[in-house]
């Protein structure tokens, strides 16, 4: 078979690529090893885990309610039902992928491919007995994503220590659980089995939860968590793991000196590895970095003319959105558009309780680069909404460069911060300056109006935070 573009993946990367691709009116085919479509994000990703999620907040909901007068029973947990629900979500959002791509004509291949050259793949057969086929084409878009990093010392064999994927399949609700890693996984998935019944603690290398995440950010959480989570354990090593029967069996290394402990079930999540491997890219003129990711420029052209490349598989932050904008800026460059990836923001959620979200310059890029920035910091407690809903505990920060009023980066922590960010993506996308983000009427009560305040605070004007005046600046 000879096709003009073959997109290889067919997670958010690939798919949006391909579909964009036949808007366009281009011939296309998508090659998926899987048997069902939507990659990491859809299948063992993003919607499994905001699906448990979900079911934790409402559970943390309930609880919260005792101190507004309102008792709910104890909650009773059928896991088999839990799981068939957010398998129903898996299966409804993979099922409608599919009728998206036959209404498009885009033709899917099931199997392992693997290029031959820089205009042949080789596709293994999807299953037993079934025969290989090479696909040709003009331009192929690669998206074959990455998976879980691995710990060779933590592969001892055992079905207690789970990767990301076993811990989405919700085997069950073990009493006790040890995640290695205070990433986006770790604090996601420890949220829901602590929130589902189960004793979490977390162990992690550096000195606090989500390094690389803003501090005024992570504060917020790390307190709700330590009152969810049996135990944190910042600036410790796991150095061994055992399989003793009915629980695995830990050895740390932290300030403490040596501990031994042991728990039902452990879950590694310290990162994620490109699958830049065993897809014979040596056979094409790819470059790949020592990382393995898979070098691209701007227009996600590698370094062979016949192959671009987009999502987790060429770099960080390994994120659903970036790869599907990336699909989108590659297919317009094979049309012969201008299309350049060049965002000034791309938004990071972490979906715990509170969610964590920015867009943008952080305080940690300024710190790296010495940019000068004023930071405006808008607490909810100044908030009406936020005391309704009984989560003060947020806070909405702005970045703003001094000379221009421009806003830069925006850090948002409590509950909905993923949902309220987007407005910050757009300022800065828009080149926003703080005061037309002041100037715009947000509804009342909301949490969106935090975003204003936020940019009120930074002229000393906020109408619920009183600044003697001589703090206030006169811009
Ligand atoms: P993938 O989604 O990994 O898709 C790659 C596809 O290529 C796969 O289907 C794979 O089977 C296929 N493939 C690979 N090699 C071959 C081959 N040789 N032949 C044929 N097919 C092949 N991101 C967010 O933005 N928000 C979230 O809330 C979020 N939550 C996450 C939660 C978890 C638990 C995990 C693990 C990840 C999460 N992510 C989240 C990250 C997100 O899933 C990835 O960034 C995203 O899926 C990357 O998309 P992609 O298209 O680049 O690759
Ligand atoms: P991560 O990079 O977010 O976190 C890994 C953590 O493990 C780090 O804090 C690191 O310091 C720690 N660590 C590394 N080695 C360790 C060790 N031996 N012992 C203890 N701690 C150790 O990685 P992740 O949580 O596995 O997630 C992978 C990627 O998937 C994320 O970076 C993100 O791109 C994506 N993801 C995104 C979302 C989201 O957008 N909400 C959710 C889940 C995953």
């Amino acid at each position: 078979m000879h096709v003009p573009v073959v997109v290889l993946g067919g997670g958010p990367g690939g798919y949006a690529a391909a579909f964009l691709a036949a808007d366009l009116g281009m011939q296309v085919a998508m090659i998926e090893r899987d048997e069902r479509l939507g990659g990491t994000c859809l299948l063992r990703g993003c919607i499994p885990s905001k699906a448990l999620l979900h079911v934790g907040r409402v559970l943390s909901e309930a609880r919260e309610m005792e101190e507004w007068g309102i008792h709910f029973t104890k909650p009773s947990l059928d896991v088999a039902a839990l799981r068939a629900r957010k398998d129903k979500v898996i299966s409804a959002l993979t099922g409608g992928l599919s009728q998206l791509a036959k209404r498009r004509n885009v033709t899917i291949v099931h199997g392992a491919a693997r290029f031959v050259n820089s205009t042949t793949l080789e596709v293994a057969p999807a299953a037993p007995g079934g025969a290989s086929q090479r696909i040709t084409f003009d331009h192929c878009i690669l998206a074959s994503g990455s998976r879980p990093a691995r710990i060779p010392a933590f592969d001892i064999g055992s079905p207690r220590v789970m990767d990301s994927t076993a811990a989405l399949e919700l085997a069950d609700v073990p009493e006790s659980l040890l995640v290695v890693g205070g990433g986006y996984i770790g604090l996601e998935m420890g949220t829901v089995y602590a929130e589902l019944g189960s004793k979490v603690s977390v162990v992690e290398l550096t000195d606090m939860l989500l390094p690389g995440a803003d501090r005024d950010l992570v504060k917020p959480l790390q307190k709700r968590l330590e009152g969810l989570f049996e135990a944190i354990m910042l600036r410790t090593k796991v150095v061994k793991l055992e399989d003793a029967g009915t629980a695995v069996r830990v050895s740390f290394e932290g300030p403490d000196g040596p501990v031994t402990k042991e728990f039902s079930r452990v879950l590694v999540a310290v990162g994620r590895r490109p699958n830049s491997d065993g897809l014979g890219l040596e056979n094409t003129k790819v470059v790949v970095n020592p990382k393995g990711f898979v070098d691209v420029d701007g227009q996600q052209r590698t370094a062979d003319p016949h192959i671009l490349a987009i999502g987790d598989v060429c770099g960080e932050p390994m994120l659903a959105h970036r790869a599907s904008h990336q699909g989108k800026v590659a297919v317009e460059a094979i049309h012969g558009e201008p299309a350049l990836f060049a965002p000034r923001a791309i938004p990071a959620v972490v979906f715990t309780d509170p969610e964590i979200a920015w867009a943008g310059l952080t305080e940690n890029d300024v710190a790296a680069t010495g940019r000068v920035v004023e930071v405006s910091k808008y607490p909810w407690a100044a908030s009406g909404r936020a005391h309704a809903l009984g989560r003060t505990d947020g806070l909405t920060k702005m970045l703003v460069d001094p000379e221009t009023d421009t806003v830069l980066g925006v850090g948002i922590v409590g509950p909905g911060a993923g949902e309220l960010i987007a407005e910050g993506v757009l300022a800065i996308e828009m080149g926003c300056s703080a005061r037309d983000l002041m100037e715009a009427i947000h509804p009342h009560p909301t949490l969106g109006e935090t975003m204003a305040f936020s940019a009120e605070n930074y002229f000393g004007l906020a109408t619920e935070i009183y600044r003697p005046r001589a703090e206030s600046a006169d811009r």
